[in-house]
């Protein structure tokens, strides 16, 4: 199994979060992704920014400000990925499903994660436009993303109590599995559901699940304990309740 790193404090037991999407990145096909990440990503940070279709050359006039947008131009100034999402779905380019949502409770997570299905069905392109209010009279388009291309995609965002807080992954899928959720968690480094910890000195291991700071041998004759009373926290590792000499160090699956 390949570990997430932990972070592991005397109120804290957990991996990152955006870490966790790293195993979904590296089995999916990621020049698409990229570029839904760019598109979504420069509609997060610029003030005002339109959508429309991929071949669509957006000129000065389309943008002047005053009369009302262009009919296939989409407007979006949204303060989150999940809205931005919704909008470009009310505009016709994709549609989203949300499939996942994790609070940290049941889990090691830093924060919430969750994971959107996208399907791309009309290919599109975000305009920036700067309207100049400051130094210019006049308004220009300043950055189009690359075209979005049509097809599946996986969007994975960090976030906290349904509040959307960052995009952490875009990825595109060549095919989709029947089951996404299920496929998810089949991925080394994805779950954050399971800690082990393991003492260099003595050998003890244990395991705790979903979340839980109680921790249950395994595969070895010693005593449970609970993480809220380890000692010595130093450098992600605690006092050995068992040997007491040695490190208990751990690991999330
Ligand atoms: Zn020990
Ligand atoms: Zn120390």
């Amino acid at each position: 199994m390949s570990a997430l790193e932990v972070s592991a404090s005397r109120y804290s037991l957990t991996v990152d979060a955006t870490q966790t999407f790293e195993s979904l990145s590296d089995v999916a096909e990621n020049e698409s992704g990229d570029r839904l990440r760019d598109a979504l990503a420069m509609a997060l940070t610029a003030k005002v920014t339109y959508a429309t279709v991929a071949d669509r050359v957006v000129t000065s006039e389309d943008i002047r400000p005053g009369p009302g947008d262009s009919p296939d131009l989409t407007c979006m100034s949204c303060p989150a990925p999940w809205s931005i999402v919704k909008t470009l779905e009310s505009a016709g380019f994709l549609t989203a499903q949300n499939v996942l949502v994790e609070l940290t409770g049941d889990t090691y997570l830093s924060e919430g994660r969750s994971v959107t299905i996208i399907n791309v069905v009309k290919p599109f392109t975000v305009v920036t436009v700067d309207y100049g209010f400051s130094s210019s009279e006049r308004w220009t388009a300043t950055d189009q993303s690359d075209a979005v291309p049509a097809g599946w995609y996986l969007l994975g965002e960090v976030r906290e109590h349904f509040d959307t807080k960052a995009i952490a992954c875009a990825v595109g899928m060549n095919e989709l599995p029947d089951d996404v959720v299920a496929w998810l968690f089949e991925l080394e480094g994805f779950g954050a559901s399971t800690c082990l910890a393991g003492c260099s000195s003595c050998g003890s291991q244990w395991r705790a699940e979903s979340g839980d700071w109680t921790f249950h041998p395994d595969g070895c004759d010693v005593g449970s304990w609970v993480y809220d009373d380890a000692d010595d926290f130093h450098a992600d590792t605690i006092a050995c309740p068992e040997c007491e000499t040695g490190r208990v160090g751990f690991t999330v699956h």
